[in-house]
């Protein structure tokens, strides 16, 4: 089976694909209320390239595949890629990133067509309090989608939980709680410096080790082991069900074991979420290169991957695109 390498002798496996920029929340930290400048439609990928680009990207040693936005749900028949996907030889995990407010809707169909597991973006327990962070939902949505993909066997069920200090930091020990009483991963994400927003300050930024104290503020908590480890630290309470992670791309960064590629719904292949260099494979498939053309893109965006990212709490970030676009 064949493994790409990148310059620094890391492997890369896993891709994840922003499928739309488009999304039903406007997330305080993520959006401005007005919403970002859409790639225009036919600038977005068809699943047919994307199908194209992952199969080669399979062949290359990709085995993992997330799918993510803009909100992924939001693209219609999203299990019709899912499904296309899980025929390619050599992928062998399909995830997606969401903020649950269609899992309700799509959660069996989804797991029929080869998804494996979800990433549910939640960053407040409370009814307005959520409604306010992201401009309009319904947590209870959330809820409901949460509890249908448990009953659609996508576990475990992961919920990311971005704290910011005098918004939801006071969350932080109700979230940690969830996992005494169920068995959900809840992953704590240190808030970043991207985007157009007005929201970011220094003072908004709860490092992780602030957030793993307060987790443990409530009962000792201990480290587990988790098969593939990825960016999270994995914790847990005594006995309990479900498990708690601690992801610090700011405080301490993960570069050295990055194993991951993106590419932007309008099919950039970017190398490191926090920088702008991209190789747009979509101008080159649309001129009508071959296979292994894209082949090259591939494995040059890959040899272009940085040692490691720059970004600290006091970072200029007006450089970079909106999350949504480039696919959290
Ligand atoms: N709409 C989906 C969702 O919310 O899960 C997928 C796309 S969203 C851009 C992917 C992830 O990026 C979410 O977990 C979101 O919380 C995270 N995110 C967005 N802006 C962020 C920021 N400024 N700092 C940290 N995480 C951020
Ligand atoms: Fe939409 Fe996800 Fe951004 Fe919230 S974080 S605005 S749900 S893309």
């Amino acid at each position: 089976m064949q493994q790409v390498y990148d310059k620094y002798n890391r492997i890369i496996d896993y891709m994840r694909i922003s499928v739309t920029d488009r999304c039903n929340l406007r997330c305080i930290y993520c959006m401005p209320s007005e919403g970002i400048r859409h790639v225009h439609f036919k600038n977005v990928l068809t699943y047919e390239e994307i199908i194209r680009i992952v199969k080669i990207a399979a062949r290359l040693g990709v085995r993992k595949i997330r799918l993510t936005g803009g909100e992924p749900l939001f693209r219609r028949d999203l299990h019709i890629l899912i499904e296309s996907m899980n025929k390619i030889p050599g992928i062998e995990d399909i995830g997606i990133t969401t903020n649950g407010l269609l899992l309700k809707k799509y959660a069996q169909v989804l797991a029929k067509s080869g998804l494996k597991r979800v990433n549910v973006s939640l960053d407040s327990l409370q009814t307005n309090r959520y409604r306010e962070i992201t401009r309009g939902g319904d947590v209870r949505q959330v809820f409901e989608g949460i509890h249908a993909a448990e009953k659609a066997g996508l576990l475990p069920i992961k919920i990311n939980m971005i704290p910011i200090r005098g918004i939801n930091d006071d969350e932080i020990e109700d979230f940690a709680m969830l996992t005494k009483y169920s068995s959900y991963h809840v992953r704590f994400i240190e808030f970043m410096p991207i985007a157009p927003h007005k929201l970011w300050a220094a003072n908004k930024y709860v490092p992780a080790q602030e957030i793993r104290e307060r987790a443990a503020s409530i009962a000792p908590i201990m480290p587990v082991s988790i098969r593939r480890l990825g960016p999270a630290r994995y914790y847990r309470y005594e006995n309990a069900p479900g498990v708690l992670g601690f992801i610090s791309p700011i405080s301490h960064h993960f570069c050295s074991s990055c194993n991951r590629l993106r590419m932007t719904c309008d099919g950039r292949l970017r190398p490191c979420l926090f920088s702008e260099t991209e190789v747009d494979v979509k101008s080159a498939i649309r001129s009508g290169i071959a296979d292994s053309e894209i082949e090259s893109l591939l494995k040059h965006s890959v040899e272009i991957k940085p040692r490691s990212h720059s970004l600290s709490s006091e970072t200029d970030f007006d450089h970079l695109k909106p999350m949504a676009r480039i696919g959290g």
